[in-house]
């Protein structure tokens, strides 16, 4: 067997203990997750009977989502198929089942806007001293532990 340097051990051994909690903290729907998941442990669940009783003024009937028997639904955009009854929530909170129907709760409601140097944002010599403008609703579908917004992305929203 070949031997190695207790260097390179270290060194293999803290990439291999990287690659690990980045898959845990990126991959948070995973099988294991859900089944080794408490009752506090909200990752890839949707949020039962915590819909809003009113929607916001301008909420708007989602699109990509099917309808099925007792009037559940199930959103049709990303990897988490929210399966919902009515007064559900989504993963990504931004959208409930009222009554048989999904809505957005986000349509219309921006909880931010803003023009930034175009230097903020992450592209490479793209139009240098020009501006951006920056919109963006609460909810993720996403629960990354380091997750720099927080605020925003893990909000009910404001209604
Ligand atoms: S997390 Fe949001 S976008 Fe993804 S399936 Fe659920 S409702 Fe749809």
């Amino acid at each position: 067997m070949k031997k190695i340097s207790r260097r390179h051990f270290l060194y293999c051994g803290a990439g291999l203990l990287c690659s690990a909690v980045q898959a845990h903290a990126f991959l948070p729907f995973s099988v294991e997750a859900n089944a080794a998941a408490g009752p506090a442990d909200i990752r890839g669940r949707v949020f039962k009977k915590d819909a809003p009783e009113k929607l916001w003024k301008w909420s708007h009937e989602g699109y990509f989502y099917t309808k099925l028997d007792n009037k559940r639904v199930m959103c049709g955009i990303c990897p988490n198929r929210c399966l919902l009854s009515p007064g559900d929530r989504s993963v990504c909170r931004s959208r409930v089942n009222m009554d048989g129907t999904l809505y957005s709760l986000t349509y219309g409601n921006p909880c931010s806007m803003n023009v930034d140097p175009i230097e903020k944002k992450p592209l490479f010599h793209f139009k240098p001293r020009s501006k951006a403008f920056s919109i963006a609703t609460t909810g993720c579908n996403f629960r990354c532990l380091n997750c720099q917004n927080w605020e925003i992305s893990q909000a009910l929203g404001m209604w």
